[in-house]
């Protein structure tokens, strides 16, 4: 893929029309790449966020879309999937452009999941169970009880820069499906992809059910979840911004779910292949340069195969070629901008200080014509203990710390000692110590002998202060809808309504 010359414009999405921000004010997208200038995005207001939000609640209150039968609504989304995989060169290359990751990825696995995100919900959908009848009940007398399983409304939805596409559709495509409508705040860095989603699903919806508001997450992206007529907001990000998320969800008590930061630790076994492990290991921390939140980030090795396990992880690092994310031979992209760039490069620095033994790179990479793009080399550090700054913070870059255990025991106390808890992992040639050391594992998921592995028709989340909630499969549906529960009497006669004596003695 090559590089378009023209710099793109994009509007907000509001109402199923691209309209300018109310101050017609803008602001700039650069490739992560190159340093150049991609896109001019509008920079919402206050008030465009009141637009869309009214937008989103008008075709939630006055419109059938929340009342479409099941079989309707897996035929739009089913229509999403097809529109989404007709588009998929256009998405993949804004994906890239603003985001840096690998067109390689994007193509070969993210417009795929997305496409497939959408068929899974429409399954889904058909067998889900919207009404619920409970048996008679005993007490206190006849009556018929139903479970009603309904729409919240208009849900908010913020998300990061690191998997735009992918995080968008997991608040959407749940969200569209169980009949709600949304208003989601990108993240400034990588609005495009959405902004370009939001149309092509415009096209199988009804106007409202989907905008898209750009701008600052502390202005629109605080505006959105303050609104009063949101109902839901569904937030992926950092932990830190996932508590003021909460704080200012408190304020409308809000129905929230926030997938929030991770740190998570990759335990090899003495029993493990290592033929599988050590790349395996690699993928699980390497991947999108380390921004992805499940990444494997602590590495826990038994001592006595500690130097051959460093000689293989450093041997296969070296292989990892950055580049330049359209060029399908690209191993790993730039890290999102020069400020991260910066925070990751003082996280290595940190690392030599406290005292870690840097094996592998390290370094600031220059690209032959990316000159201007931020690059990091994938680093190893050995000699990590626990407590350590690279080994307690979320660095979110190509950094891996390699920490020594001495028995299992102890692996899996220091693998649960942070305050994170999304994702873990095993190697192991033994199921039964497998699924032993997963059961101990405080995490949202867990993977054996694997890394990565997503699936759409399974639950994903965190535990502890990764976040509150899941996405994907069956689980992503309740969290998009509330239940009502409805009785009807049974009991004509007002003489055999003998619980209303409670109140009436006569
Ligand atoms: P971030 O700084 O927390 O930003 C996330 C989103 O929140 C952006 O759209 C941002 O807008 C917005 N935002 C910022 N301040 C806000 C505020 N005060 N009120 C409302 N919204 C606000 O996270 P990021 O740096 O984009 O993404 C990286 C983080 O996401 C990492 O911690 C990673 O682990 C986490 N993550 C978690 C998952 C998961 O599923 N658990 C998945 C992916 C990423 P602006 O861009 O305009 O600032």
């Amino acid at each position: 893929m090559t590089v378009k010359a023209e710099v793109q414009t994009f509007p907000l999405f509001i109402n199923g029309q691209w309209q300018p921000a109310s101050n017609e004010e803008t602001f700039d997208v650069t490739n992560p790449a190159t340093g150049q200038l991609v896109a001019k995005v509008a920079k919402g207001t206050v008030e465009d966020v009141d637009k869309a939000v009214q937008a989103a609640r008008e075709a939630f209150d006055n419109t059938e879309w929340r009342n479409m039968s099941p079989k309707e609504r897996a035929n739009v989304l089913y229509n999403i999937s097809y529109a989404i995989a007709e588009s998929g060169e256009e998405l993949a290359y804004l994906e890239s452009v603003s985001s840096g990751a690998t067109v390689r990825r994007i193509s070969g696995n993210d417009i795929l999941q997305m496409v497939d995100l959408f068929q899974t919900l429409a399954k889904f959908v058909l067998e889900y169970e919207f009404s619920e009848t409970l048996p008679s009940p005993p007490f206190p007398g006849p009556a018929h009880n139903f479970i009603w399983r309904e729409p919240i409304g208009v849900c908010a939805a913020i998300t990061p820069w690191n998997l735009p596409m992918v995080i968008a559709t997991w608040k959407i495509a749940p969200a569209l499906a169980m009949g709600n409508t949304i208003v989601i705040k990108p993240a400034s860095y990588t609005p495009l992809s959405t902004l370009k989603l939001a149309e092509i699903i415009s096209q199988v919806v009804p106007p409202g059910v989907i905008n898209v508001v750009t701008g600052a997450g502390g202005d629109v992206g605080e505006a959105l979840i303050r609104h009063p007529q949101v109902d839901k907001v569904a937030f992926t990000g950092s932990t830190e911004v996932g508590r003021r998320v909460m704080e200012l969800s408190a304020g409308t008590i809000k129905n929230t779910t926030l997938e929030l930061g991770g740190k998570s630790p990759n335990i090899i076994l003495e029993d493990a292949d290592l033929s599988i492990a050590l790349p395996g290991s690699l993928f699980g921390v390497f991947l999108h340069s380390g921004q992805l939140c499940e990444s494997g980030t602590r590495l826990f090795v038994p001592d006595h195969l500690h130097d051959v396990i460093v000689e293989g992880l450093v041997n296969l690092a070296s292989k990892i070629k950055p580049g330049n994310p359209l060029d399908p031979a690209t191993d790993i992209g730039p890290v999102i901008s020069k400020k991260q760039k910066e925070s990751i490069l003082s996280y290595i620095e940190a690392g030599k200080q406290e005292g870690a033994t840097l094996v592998c790179g390290g370094r600031e990479v220059k690209v032959p014509g990316c000159e201007e793009g931020h690059f990091i080399e994938p680093t190893i550090f050995t000699n990590v203990t626990n407590d350590m700054k690279i080994a307690r913070e979320e660095i979110f870059g190509p950094v891996l710390s390699v920490i020594r255990y001495s028995d299992v025991d102890e692996a899996i106390k220091m693998a649960n000692d942070t305050i994170y808890g999304l994702a873990a992992g095993v190697w192991t040639s033994d199921v039964n110590k497998a699924y032993e050391v997963a059961r101990k594992l405080q995490a949202g998921v867990v993977w054996i002998n694997d890394w990565h592995m997503l699936r759409n028709d399974a639950p994903f989340g965190g535990y502890k202060q990764s976040g509150i909630g899941r996405e994907m499969g069956k689980h992503s549906l309740d969290a998009y809808t509330q239940v009502k529960h409805v009785h009807t009497s049974m009991v004509p006669e007002l003489h055999r309504r003998n619980w209303y004596g409670l109140l009436f003695s006569e």
